[in-house]
């Protein structure tokens, strides 16, 4: 069984860009974890530009009320007039009334809140010391958009739950990352047939918080989790290092990092991973005719951008030209990294002007990029595969692995097929 090893930091050159990006902010992980965590209230202190971006995002839901809102900072409030302290402790009073069945609310920062330096930290402690004994704890992390790309979100809110959770009494395993139930609940069995339950961060409820402790072993399920694991690293915890559970390679070595570390068996990880390494291979495997030897390019998004490449090249056979990246983790993206061949350009950081005159001259088959890259790209013959589709999208372990490889398929395949229809049509890439 192949296994990809975890290994020292890679050495292999990457391009450092600084320049205009473009990219969602942090509140977009709103979206997705107030599904995740549900019985906590998202409440952005922000403006009315965030309140649009929260709206066409999670889409306002009318019959059913929403775990998210925006308190929208006024004139006055950001010309320093009004005490903005006052004004949110009246928000949020009012929020708990009408929703008493909120256990956690968080405070979310904006670009806005930022630049009046209005202090989220301080008013969270200060609503929890008033909340907190009627039973809903108020904390706080940032969603800006300033220097920060849109997951980010989940990685600082994840960040601040660290602090809260309880202390482990002995060793553990903790996996960190806010994950569809679906793929959770089959992780879970899978780490459970290892001997190694998991606990999950975050919690479905924020009065199930994971013990943490210095015999805890954290799996990340993302790699843009850099400050929720420098949080858990310094209550002691420690971070194994492993490619990304994509594909039925990376979850075999993700899992293999956890059976290491505790010590299980190696025959029995091997008789308990088998079915579903199998499974994943035969799932992947219908979509490689289509994908192989096709030449992807990653714009800098939603930093899954280098695991996901090492799951294009090694299981479905697709050539990365470049692998951009927002921010690049040596540590976590490691053992993703080595495995991409010395041929793709890495890049981390953003200028996208310089990023699209590369994208022209090597003419890819599939373009990942962010939403606002994608339409006019398409417009010039580009095929195009939206990264945020890829945050949303169940494609963790081995019964996703199949999903996860049709993502990429189907935009080669609407591209042929609107070839194939209209002749005048600009051709896909080649
Ligand atoms: S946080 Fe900043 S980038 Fe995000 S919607 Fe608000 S103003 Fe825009």
């Amino acid at each position: 069984m192949g296994m990809l090893a975890a290994s020292g930091p890679c050495t292999r050159p990457v391009l450092k860009e600084r320049g205009q990006r473009e990219v969602f902010c942090g509140l977009t992980g709103i979206v997705w974890l107030h599904r995740k965590l549900q019985d906590a209230f998202f409440l952005v202190v922000g403006s009315r530009t965030c309140a649009h971006l929260l709206q066409s995002a999670a889409g306002v839901m009318i019959f059913a009320e929403p775990r998210f809102a925006t308190a929208v900072l006024e004139e006055k409030d950001l010309a320093g007039l009004a005490d903005a302290h006052d004004e949110l402790d009246g928000v949020v009073a009012r929020l708990i009334e009408r929703r008493p069945d909120v256990r956690l609310l968080f405070l979310v920062g904006s670009c806005p809140s930022e630049v009046i330096k209005l202090d989220l930290d301080k008013a969270a402690k200060r609503l929890d010391a008033r909340w907190a004994p009627r039973g809903t704890r108020v904390l706080s992390w940032s969603g800006s958009g300033i220097e920060t790309t849109f997951t980010q979100g989940e990685d600082n809110c994840l960040a601040s739950l660290v602090p809260e959770c309880p202390a482990a009494q002995g060793p553990g395993l903790l996996v960190a990352g806010a994950l569809p139930d679906v793929v959770e609940d089959r992780l879970r069995d899978l780490l459970a047939r290892l001997g190694i339950p998991p606990a999950f961060l975050p919690p479905r409820r924020s009065g199930d918080l994971p013990p943490i402790g210095p015999g805890t072993r954290v799996l990340l399920a993302q790699p843009f989790l850099s400050e929720t694991a420098a949080a858990l690293e310094r209550r002691g915890a420690r971070v194994l290092e492993a490619p990304f559970p994509f594909g039925a390679e990376g979850t075999t070595a993700w899992l293999h990092a956890a059976a290491r570390a505790f010590g299980v068996e190696e025959m029995h990880f091997r008789a308990v991973v088998a079915p579903g390494r199998e499974r994943a291979k035969r799932a992947i495997a219908r979509h490689r005719p289509l994908l192989e030897g096709r030449r992807v390019f990653f714009l800098p998004d939603s930093q899954l951008e280098i695991p996901l490449a090492r799951f294009l090249w090694e299981e479905c056979g697709m050539v990365p030209v470049e692998v951009g990246t927002p921010w690049l983790h040596q540590r976590f993206h490691g053992p993703d990294l080595e495995r991409l061949p010395p041929s793709a350009r890495i890049a981390e950081g953003q200028d996208v002007d310089r990023q699209l005159d590369r994208l022209r001259a090597d003419r890819p088959d599939l373009t990942v990029c962010g939403l606002g890259l994608a339409n006019p790209l398409e417009a010039q013959g580009f095929t195009t595969k939206w990264s945020i589709e890829l945050v949303f999208s169940p494609i963790h372990g081995f019964d996703q692995a199949g999903d996860l490889a049709e993502l990429f398929a189907r935009p080669l395949r609407r591209r042929a097929l609107l070839a194939s229809l209209a002749p005048g049509e600009p051709a896909a890439c080649s």
